[in-house]
Protein backbone atom coordinates (compact mmCIF):
# COMPACT_ATOMS: atom_id res chain seq x y z
CA UNK A 1 0.00 0.00 0.00
CA UNK A 2 1.27 3.50 -0.96
CA UNK A 3 1.77 6.41 1.77
CA UNK A 4 -0.67 9.16 1.37
CA UNK A 5 0.95 11.75 3.65
CA UNK A 6 4.75 10.59 4.07
CA UNK A 7 7.47 10.06 1.43
CA UNK A 8 10.16 7.23 2.11
CA UNK A 9 13.17 8.08 0.39
CA UNK A 10 16.62 6.09 0.49
CA UNK A 11 19.53 8.57 -0.34
CA UNK A 12 22.00 5.58 0.44
CA UNK A 13 21.42 1.95 0.38
CA UNK A 14 21.67 1.94 4.50
CA UNK A 15 19.81 5.02 5.03
CA UNK A 16 16.21 5.21 5.04
CA UNK A 17 14.79 8.87 5.24
CA UNK A 18 10.90 9.33 6.08
CA UNK A 19 9.78 12.52 5.04
CA UNK A 20 6.35 13.95 6.47
CA UNK A 21 4.59 15.50 3.85
CA UNK A 22 1.98 17.40 4.82
CA UNK A 23 3.48 20.43 4.40
CA UNK A 24 -0.56 22.47 3.88
CA UNK A 25 -0.93 21.40 7.02
CA UNK A 26 2.39 22.72 8.18
CA UNK A 27 3.25 18.57 8.76
CA UNK A 28 0.30 18.09 11.59
CA UNK A 29 0.20 14.66 12.59
CA UNK A 30 -3.17 13.15 11.66
CA UNK A 31 -4.30 9.57 11.87
CA UNK A 32 -2.96 8.55 8.52
CA UNK A 33 0.18 9.91 9.37
CA UNK A 34 0.68 8.17 12.11
CA UNK A 35 -0.10 5.21 11.10
CA UNK A 36 2.16 5.72 7.87
CA UNK A 37 5.12 6.43 10.18
CA UNK A 38 4.05 3.68 12.16
CA UNK A 39 4.15 1.54 9.03
CA UNK A 40 7.40 3.00 7.56
CA UNK A 41 9.21 2.68 10.57
CA UNK A 42 8.39 -1.26 10.80
CA UNK A 43 9.28 -1.52 7.23
CA UNK A 44 13.01 -0.21 7.71
CA UNK A 45 13.51 -1.69 10.61
CA UNK A 46 12.35 -5.00 8.57
CA UNK A 47 14.76 -4.30 6.24
CA UNK A 48 18.19 -5.38 6.89
CA UNK A 49 20.24 -3.13 4.18
CA UNK A 50 18.90 -0.10 6.24
CA UNK A 51 20.61 0.83 9.08
CA UNK A 52 19.91 4.36 10.45
CA UNK A 53 16.46 6.03 10.05
CA UNK A 54 15.96 9.95 9.61
CA UNK A 55 12.81 11.01 10.57
CA UNK A 56 12.22 14.25 8.40
CA UNK A 57 9.49 16.92 7.63
CA UNK A 58 8.80 18.80 4.16
CA UNK A 59 9.00 22.23 4.25
CA UNK A 60 8.82 24.82 5.62
CA UNK A 61 8.18 23.26 9.16
CA UNK A 62 8.91 20.14 10.88
CA UNK A 63 5.96 19.40 12.65
CA UNK A 64 2.86 22.15 14.14
CA UNK A 65 1.51 19.02 16.21
CA UNK A 66 -0.97 16.47 16.31
CA UNK A 67 -4.48 17.30 13.52
CA UNK A 68 -7.43 16.23 15.47
CA UNK A 69 -9.95 16.84 12.22
CA UNK A 70 -10.26 13.47 10.57
CA UNK A 71 -11.31 13.74 7.05
CA UNK A 72 -12.74 10.71 6.56
CA UNK A 73 -14.75 8.08 8.04
CA UNK A 74 -11.69 6.28 9.30
CA UNK A 75 -12.00 4.91 12.28
CA UNK A 76 -9.42 3.72 15.17
CA UNK A 77 -9.29 0.24 15.82
CA UNK A 78 -11.41 -0.49 12.21
CA UNK A 79 -9.60 1.43 9.92
CA UNK A 80 -5.94 1.29 11.12
CA UNK A 81 -3.45 -1.30 12.20
CA UNK A 82 -3.96 -1.78 16.32
CA UNK A 83 -0.81 -0.09 17.68
CA UNK A 84 -1.12 -0.65 21.53
CA UNK A 85 -2.93 -3.42 23.62
CA UNK A 86 -5.94 -0.99 24.12
CA UNK A 87 -9.81 -0.82 22.70
CA UNK A 88 -12.70 0.87 23.49
CA UNK A 89 -11.62 3.81 21.17
CA UNK A 90 -15.45 4.74 20.54
CA UNK A 91 -16.59 4.44 24.88
CA UNK A 92 -17.81 8.10 25.79
CA UNK A 93 -15.65 10.34 27.67
CA UNK A 94 -13.01 9.73 29.17
CA UNK A 95 -12.70 6.12 28.60
CA UNK A 96 -12.50 6.59 24.96
CA UNK A 97 -10.02 9.67 25.25
CA UNK A 98 -8.09 7.80 27.29
CA UNK A 99 -7.66 4.51 25.14
CA UNK A 100 -7.62 7.08 21.75
CA UNK A 101 -4.55 8.98 23.28
CA UNK A 102 -2.86 5.54 24.60
CA UNK A 103 -2.73 4.00 20.84
CA UNK A 104 -1.94 7.01 18.88
CA UNK A 105 -0.10 9.22 21.60
CA UNK A 106 1.50 7.29 24.22
CA UNK A 107 2.21 3.64 22.88
CA UNK A 108 3.09 4.73 19.33
CA UNK A 109 5.55 7.16 20.97
CA UNK A 110 6.98 4.30 23.31
CA UNK A 111 7.33 2.42 20.30
CA UNK A 112 9.00 4.57 18.31
CA UNK A 113 11.71 5.51 20.70
CA UNK A 114 12.44 1.77 21.18
CA UNK A 115 13.22 0.63 17.51
CA UNK A 116 15.28 -1.62 16.99
CA UNK A 117 17.61 1.08 14.81
CA UNK A 118 18.74 4.30 15.41
CA UNK A 119 17.13 7.16 14.83
CA UNK A 120 17.65 10.89 13.85
CA UNK A 121 15.43 13.35 13.72
CA UNK A 122 15.85 16.35 11.50
CA UNK A 123 14.32 19.68 12.51
CA UNK A 124 13.59 23.05 10.38
CA UNK A 125 10.83 25.72 11.35
CA UNK A 126 8.38 25.09 13.92
CA UNK A 127 8.53 22.07 15.58
CA UNK A 128 5.22 22.41 18.46
CA UNK A 129 3.73 19.63 20.90
CA UNK A 130 3.01 16.36 18.79
CA UNK A 131 5.54 17.78 16.53
CA UNK A 132 8.21 17.55 20.20
CA UNK A 133 7.08 13.97 20.92
CA UNK A 134 8.15 12.52 17.72
CA UNK A 135 11.67 14.44 17.35
CA UNK A 136 11.74 12.95 21.50
CA UNK A 137 11.02 9.71 20.07
CA UNK A 138 14.32 9.59 17.92
CA UNK A 139 17.62 8.91 19.06
CA UNK A 140 19.29 11.97 18.13
CA UNK A 141 17.88 15.69 17.22
CA UNK A 142 19.46 17.79 14.52
CA UNK A 143 18.10 21.00 14.38
CA UNK A 144 18.82 24.36 11.83
CA UNK A 145 19.37 27.66 13.38
CA UNK A 146 15.55 28.96 12.77
CA UNK A 147 14.17 25.32 14.30
CA UNK A 148 12.36 26.68 17.41
CA UNK A 149 10.39 24.48 19.65
CA UNK A 150 7.05 25.05 21.44
CA UNK A 151 4.28 23.06 23.67
CA UNK A 152 1.61 25.27 24.33
CA UNK A 153 -0.42 23.26 25.66
CA UNK A 154 -0.63 24.78 29.29
CA UNK A 155 -2.44 27.66 27.80
CA UNK A 156 -5.17 25.43 26.82
CA UNK A 157 -5.35 23.84 30.20
CA UNK A 158 -3.50 20.74 30.44
CA UNK A 159 -0.07 20.23 32.10
CA UNK A 160 1.82 19.40 28.71
CA UNK A 161 1.96 17.13 25.91
CA UNK A 162 0.95 13.22 26.08
CA UNK A 163 4.53 12.11 26.01
CA UNK A 164 5.41 13.76 28.90
CA UNK A 165 9.75 14.31 28.72
CA UNK A 166 10.26 17.10 29.11
CA UNK A 167 12.10 17.09 32.47
CA UNK A 168 14.30 14.37 30.94
CA UNK A 169 15.25 16.69 27.85
CA UNK A 170 15.07 20.31 29.59
CA UNK A 171 16.28 19.43 33.13
CA UNK A 172 13.18 20.40 35.75
CA UNK A 173 13.53 23.85 36.09
CA UNK A 174 13.74 24.82 32.44
CA UNK A 175 11.25 22.27 31.57
CA UNK A 176 8.23 24.27 34.37
CA UNK A 177 9.39 27.97 32.75
CA UNK A 178 9.09 26.56 29.31
CA UNK A 179 5.69 24.87 29.38
CA UNK A 180 4.59 27.94 32.15
CA UNK A 181 5.26 30.35 29.74
CA UNK A 182 4.16 28.52 26.89
CA UNK A 183 7.02 30.24 24.78
CA UNK A 184 9.06 28.83 21.60
CA UNK A 185 13.05 27.90 22.37
CA UNK A 186 15.03 27.90 20.28
CA UNK A 187 17.72 25.81 18.43
CA UNK A 188 20.29 26.99 20.51
CA UNK A 189 18.54 26.94 24.01
CA UNK A 190 17.40 23.58 22.80
CA UNK A 191 20.76 22.26 22.18
CA UNK A 192 22.08 24.01 25.75
CA UNK A 193 19.85 21.99 27.66
CA UNK A 194 21.24 18.37 25.74
CA UNK A 195 17.77 18.25 24.32
CA UNK A 196 19.55 18.50 20.42
CA UNK A 197 22.64 17.05 19.57
CA UNK A 198 23.63 20.04 17.24
CA UNK A 199 22.50 23.12 15.53
CA UNK A 200 23.59 23.89 12.03
CA UNK A 201 22.69 26.55 9.48
CA UNK A 202 19.39 25.31 7.01
CA UNK A 203 20.83 24.92 3.88
CA UNK A 204 23.25 22.13 5.87
CA UNK A 205 20.56 20.70 7.40
CA UNK A 206 19.95 17.55 5.33
CA UNK A 207 23.57 17.25 4.40
CA UNK A 208 24.89 17.48 7.92
CA UNK A 209 22.36 15.05 9.44
CA UNK A 210 22.86 12.20 6.14
CA UNK A 211 26.82 12.57 6.76
CA UNK A 212 25.72 11.82 10.52
CA UNK A 213 23.67 8.83 9.78
CA UNK A 214 26.60 7.70 7.49
CA UNK A 215 29.07 7.47 10.28
CA UNK A 216 26.87 5.49 12.01
CA UNK A 217 26.11 3.39 9.92
CA UNK A 218 29.65 2.68 9.46
CA UNK A 219 29.93 0.75 12.89
CA UNK A 220 29.15 -2.32 13.67
CA UNK A 221 25.08 -2.52 13.42
CA UNK A 222 24.44 -4.96 16.72
CA UNK A 223 26.59 -2.74 18.69
CA UNK A 224 24.89 0.20 17.73
CA UNK A 225 21.74 -1.55 18.66
CA UNK A 226 22.80 -2.56 21.47
CA UNK A 227 24.01 0.88 22.88
CA UNK A 228 20.87 2.06 22.07
CA UNK A 229 19.16 -0.27 24.25
CA UNK A 230 21.53 -0.24 27.13
CA UNK A 231 21.11 3.75 27.01
CA UNK A 232 17.21 3.20 26.69
CA UNK A 233 17.28 0.64 29.14
CA UNK A 234 19.27 2.89 31.70
CA UNK A 235 16.19 5.62 31.29
CA UNK A 236 13.85 2.80 32.13
CA UNK A 237 15.61 2.00 35.31
CA UNK A 238 15.83 5.42 36.36
CA UNK A 239 12.26 5.49 36.03
CA UNK A 240 11.70 7.73 32.62
CA UNK A 241 8.74 5.27 31.89
CA UNK A 242 6.90 5.53 34.90
CA UNK A 243 7.50 9.19 35.19
CA UNK A 244 5.59 9.49 31.47
CA UNK A 245 2.76 6.81 32.84
CA UNK A 246 2.03 9.48 35.53
CA UNK A 247 2.33 12.39 33.91
CA UNK A 248 0.24 10.99 31.35
CA UNK A 249 -2.67 10.32 34.27
CA UNK A 250 -2.40 13.88 34.83
CA UNK A 251 -2.95 14.95 31.84
CA UNK A 252 -5.72 13.36 31.38
CA UNK A 253 -7.41 14.23 34.65
CA UNK A 254 -6.53 18.15 33.17
CA UNK A 255 -8.97 16.84 29.78
CA UNK A 256 -11.42 15.99 32.10
CA UNK A 257 -11.61 19.13 34.35
CA UNK A 258 -11.75 20.83 30.69
CA UNK A 259 -14.37 18.55 29.57
CA UNK A 260 -16.55 20.16 32.96
CA UNK A 261 -15.38 23.02 32.68
CA UNK A 262 -15.73 23.80 29.06
CA UNK A 263 -17.68 21.04 27.37
CA UNK A 264 -14.16 20.48 25.25
CA UNK A 265 -10.75 18.92 26.60
CA UNK A 266 -9.37 21.69 26.06
CA UNK A 267 -9.70 24.81 27.86
CA UNK A 268 -10.11 27.50 24.46
CA UNK A 269 -9.05 30.71 25.78
CA UNK A 270 -6.00 29.00 25.09
CA UNK A 271 -6.81 28.16 21.36
CA UNK A 272 -7.50 31.84 19.99
CA UNK A 273 -6.91 31.97 16.32
CA UNK A 274 -3.13 32.51 16.02
CA UNK A 275 -0.90 31.57 13.92
CA UNK A 276 2.06 29.15 14.35
CA UNK A 277 3.18 31.58 17.10
CA UNK A 278 0.53 30.44 19.02
CA UNK A 279 -0.99 27.35 20.57
CA UNK A 280 -3.55 26.86 17.94
CA UNK A 281 -1.39 23.80 16.30
CA UNK A 282 -1.22 21.97 19.33
CA UNK A 283 -2.64 18.58 20.70
CA UNK A 284 -5.94 18.36 22.62
ZN1 LIG B 1 -4.36 14.70 25.25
Amino acid sequence: MPFETIVVERPDPRIARIVMNRPEARNAQDLEMTYDIDRAFDRAVLDDDVKVIILAGADPHFSAGHDLRQTNAKKLGVDFPHISSWGGFAEPEAAGRFAREQEIYLQATRRWRNLGKPTIAAVQGKCIAGGLMLAWACDLIVASEDATFLDPVVAMGVCGVEWFVHPWELGPRKAKEMLWRAKAWTAEEARATGMVNHVVPRAELSKFVLDLAAEITAKPAFAVRMTKEAINRTLDIMCQNDSIEQAFAYHHLCHAQNMALFGRAVDPSGMAPTTLKGPRAAAE
